[in-house]
């Protein structure tokens, strides 16, 4: 490890030991933005990358509520309001049992990058919860939601703190949250995103993050003169990223293969075409179930406990969760003649996994660049909330297919090494990094 580099994370790691999903995210950053600091001093000399580093608040509150049996259940609810330099916080709350201040943490550094990347006047911050929603009833779901925005509301505001969903955090999650929020303060504001289209949400918000990674992937291979056309693509998750990236495949002609969830996944040779996938999304949307039902109905294999990466593919999209593609995953792709990974989740490579793809030059797109699009349209959302209008999904889709390629345009100017390889992972952390660090520097300690 570079020295400046080393100096920077000790200072980091005793300030957040036991935190290593933080750790993780800021190293990855460092990586490209301490260099990059040494050649542009002022950067260097206001310590920004320290500051980003800190958190501007964290909050971390009790979420008391009675379960169906009428007994009493604790959790324990967060928000972490990372950066405003450039727009109010905002990003998603994940519900989760493997949610943490760590995690969370993690996730708002890597929101405050993405969120600059859009180009939209928005700061970073993540939420959430160690609730798990899964196997609970609608009623223990609702009573949980109530109680999270009892404390959480007096911490958020259209023009302070915008959430959204992330894992566990659907249209039914944002329903609840949004109705206790309007029943506390009494007024119809745009606190969330995310919403239902017929009280404030955005058109083409859910498919957004999926649609988006797709977009990401069609510029880049469309830079080196090839489509996603006619490539077989191997999709991780199967929640609401997973499905409208495989619904974007579909559309533009490439062969999904599989999917997944925490139990396995399976593997369809013949591919998920749009009947199949409107299956998928009736089974976990509406009955909450396991893809495993999948491989019963429509007679293909399940591996259980395994993920996808051993299926031979050209694209490979890890859509599920942090650290999912370790680096023997990486390896296994790259054998396998992987042209590109383009990340829907947030942090799903490990940093031996990245190093792997850009050892071996293949395309690789970092979540806060892929995965951008779920936020651009919350921003957009945002926007239309404080037109108090909604605009047509042409328009939005348009606007969405415009802000990927400019993130794109601005991971390629910022990433492109000497011998023309584009890497996205640099390009990305730089972009982001030097509108919010202006904006720290113009603003003053
Ligand atoms: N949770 C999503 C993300 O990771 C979306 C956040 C939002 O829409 O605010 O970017």
């Amino acid at each position: 490890m570079d020295s400046s580099i080393k100096t920077f994370m000790s200072k980091i790691e005793f300030r957040n030991a036991h935190e290593p999903e933080f750790l993780q995210a800021v190293y990855e950053v460092a990586e490209s933005i301490i260099p990059f600091s040494e050649k542009n001093s002022k950067y260097k000399i206001n310590k920004i990358l320290e500051r980003i580093a800190e958190p501007e608040r964290v909050i971390i509150f009790r979420v008391p509520w009675l379960n169906d049996k009428g007994e009493v259940e604790i959790n324990r609810g967060f928000r972490v309001q990372m950066n405003s330099a450039i727009g109010p916080y905002k990003g998603g709350l994940r519900f989760h049992p493997s949610v943490n201040l760590s995690v969370l943490k993690f996730l708002a550094f890597e929101q405050v990058f993405k969120n600059s990347l859009t180009g939209l006047p928005m700061g970073g911050g993540k939420g959430g919860s160690d609730f798990d929603p899964k196997g609970k009833s609608d009623a223990e779901v609702m009573k949980f939601c109530q109680s999270f925005m009892t404390e959480l509301y007096r911490h958020v505001g259209a023009d302070i703190d915008v959430p959204a969903g992330d894992i566990g955090v659907g249209a039914r999650e944002i329903g609840f949250l949004f109705g206790q929020y309007k029943r506390i303060r009494g007024e119809f504001t745009g606190v969330l995103t995310g919403k239902g289209f017929e009280w404030g949400g955005s058109l083409i918000r859910p498919e957004a993050t999926g649609y988006g990674v797709v977009y990401f992937v069609e510029e880049m291979l469309k830079l080196k003169g090839d489509s996603l056309k006619g490539k077989n693509v191997v999709i991780s998750g199967s929640g609401n990223v997973a499905q409208y990236t495989a619904e974007k495949c579909i559309e533009v002609g490439a062969k999904v293969l599989t999917l997944s969830d925490s139990e396995g996944f399976v593997y369809d040779p013949d591919g998920i075409d749009t009947e199949k996938l409107k299956y998928i999304m009736e089974l976990k949307n509406s009955r909450r179930g396991r893809i495993k039902e999948y491989a019963d109905k429509f007679n293909c294999q399940f591996f259980a406990g395994e993920k996808p990466w051993g299926i031979k593919c050209d694209v490979a999209f890890p859509n599920a969760t942090q650290n999912e593609v370790n680096e023997n995953d990486a390896k296994i792709l790259v054998e396998n003649g992987c042209l590109c990974v383009a990340e829907g989740a947030n942090m799903p490579s490990t940093p031996d996994a990245i190093h792997v793809f850009e050892k071996a030059k293949i395309l690789y797109a970092p979540g806060k660049a892929a995965n951008a699009g779920g936020v651009a349209v919350s921003g957009l959302e945002m926007s239309q909330n404080s037109l108090r209008y909604s605009w047509d999904r042409e328009k939005i889709d348009i606007k969405l297919k415009i802000i990927i390629a400019q993130i794109h345009q601005n991971c390629v100017k910022y990433g492109k090494e000497e011998d023309g390889y584009v890497n996205y992972g640099k390009g990305a952390n730089i972009a982001g990094f030097v509108k919010v660090a202006d904006a720290m520097i113009a603003q003053g300690i």
